[in-house]
């Protein structure tokens, strides 16, 4: 029931609310003005760090200019955290709430490519490039997180932001290590995102991954006169791999098993005493992956014995699959759809059309869905593997997607790198800084997303839940690029 209220008490009433409303609503446009005003100055500096592309735990330019940016910004900086030289965390304001904006910055090894170019083109024969997008991301973040400070600054609210500086995501496990050094702890949210090729917060998982490198060693001969003396480490290498590609069959579906032969062998006419094969296991579930892994470890004992040489196993990564949280999902998907997509100009269409035509099959996307966004969807998980899962199991965690490369175009290809490096890859990146720095703000200002994150948060890992990394007390494995 409503009582009855004279008008001039509800006119009373109301008007703080209204005047409150009015100001959030100044308050957000400043924030976006703020990241809009400074395009240029962040398309700089995720050009320099694509063009540095520095591969996994030896990011050191890319690492330096961002603690540069944020240094100059107020922030109070952290660097070698973890025990990884290129690991920092900046830290502006103090007290309650504590939230984290995430950044990486590593490129991956054989995708150089020259930017916005629509035929194959490496800039240097082998070289690292961007082809996941990460210049864009570290610095989608530092743009983000400057608006924000100045935001808690100018406002005097209080509360902590931090911008977590992140290596190696690509393999390297780097996030494990920070979470595992307690830097998390104290965080209440965390918020990020990744390039793709399209506009979307989603709730998505991801598989989980483990990595390690099989060492075997035999005994070398010359492989015409004496081959009864030697001991192939490069057969023990394919009796591994024949014994693993035979267990797909028997794995459950979802399960993702690759691997590369880093070492097969100096010259055909000597027995290889050496060979190594470098393998990745995903699975959508933790504790399916560890049988998975214990199989294929088993697989490389067995071609030892069978092969007559020795194995080493060296775990090198190992993530959890992400643990989304579908309230705060909501929560970015609200500052996304009003952030929106964009449009290309007639040269970006033109660019995005024609590189387009490169693809193995023609995309089920077409050019001009980046102007959308695309509606939330829940319980999907993507096949790809990440070290923010790890963070995510341990502080609720919101990421979106926004579209830095042409519609269809696949993460780690040459394709998306031409776009990491192009004005495309900007566009996209400033819908990821906006709708980043409205959602870090909400969650400033309303403390019952924090609350509400926390109690999905609990409900999905369970009371019995442990974390756990299976990378147990290794060291960041800081050559595994080397
Ligand atoms: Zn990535």
């Amino acid at each position: 029931m409503r009582r009855y209220l004279p008008p001039v008490l509800l006119l009373v009433l109301s008007t703080p609310l209204v005047a409150q409303r009015a100001q959030d609503s100044d308050e957000r446009a400043a924030l976006l003005q703020r990241i809009e005003s400074r395009r240029e100055a962040y398309a700089t500096v995720a050009k320099q760090i694509w063009g540095f592309a520095e591969v996994g735990f030896q990011e050191h330019k890319s690492s330096a200019l961002l603690q540069q940016q944020l240094r100059t910004a107020g922030f109070q900086l952290k660097s070698g955290v973890a025990d990884i030289p290129t690991a920092f965390v900046a830290t502006f304001g103090s007290g309650k709430p504590v939230i984290a904006i995430i950044g990486e910055f590593d490129a991956l090894p054989g995708l150089s490519q020259e930017a916005q170019t629509a035929a194959h083109h490496a800039i240097e024969d082998n070289g690292a490039g961007h082809g996941c997008g990460h210049n864009l991301l570290g610095t989608g973040a530092l743009a983000a997180a400057i608006a924000v400070k100045e935001w808690l600054a100018s406002s005097g609210h209080s509360g902590t932001l931090r911008y977590y500086g992140t290596p190696a995501e690509e393999g390297g496990s780097g996030k494990v290590y920070m979470v595992r050094a307690g830097l998390f702890s104290d965080v209440d949210a965390v918020v990020t995102w990744h390039p793709g090729d399209r506009n979307e917060a989603s709730p998505t998982s991801s598989t989980a991954n483990i990595t390690g490198k099989f060492r075997f060693r035999g005994v070398a001969a010359h492989a015409a006169a004496a081959p009864d003396r030697g001991r192939s480490a490069l057969d023990a290498v394919e009796a591994m791999d024949n014994m693993v590609n035979m267990m797909r069959e028997h794995v459950p579906q979802e399960t993702r098993i690759h691997y590369i032969i880093t070492r097969g062998g100096a010259a055909p006419n000597v027995v290889p005493d050496f060979a190594e094969v470098y393998y990745y296991a995903r699975q959508p579930n933790m504790k399916i992956l560890d049988g998975v892994w214990e199989r294929i470890v088993n697989a490389a004992k067995g071609a030892a014995l069978g092969t007559g040489t020795t194995m080493e196993l060296e775990v090198t990564g190992a993530v959890y699959n992400v643990l989304p949280n579908d309230y705060l999902s909501g929560v970015m998907n609200k500052n996304l759809e009003r952030v929106g997509g964009f449009s290309y100009t007639p040269e970006e269409a033109k660019f995005a059309e024609e590189i387009r035509k490169t693809l193995t099959d023609p995309p089920d996307v077409a050019v001009g869905s980046q102007e959308q966004v695309r509606p939330m969807r829940s319980g999907a998980v993507n096949s790809s593997s990440t070290d923010l899962a790890d963070v995510s199991w341990n502080v609720p965690t919101v990421s979106l997607t926004a579209a830095t490369f042409a519609p269809g175009v696949p993460a780690h290809s040459w394709q998306a790198t031409a776009c990491a490096g192009g004005t495309i890859g900007v566009k996209g990146m400033m819908v990821a800084a906006k709708s980043m720095a409205l959602t870090t703000l909400d969650l400033f200002t309303d403390p019952v997303h924090i609350q509400k994150a926390k109690t999905e948060f609990d409900q999905k890992r369970g009371p019995d839940f442990k974390y756990a990394t299976r990378l147990a007390d290794r060291k960041p494995a800081l050559d595994y690029r080397k």
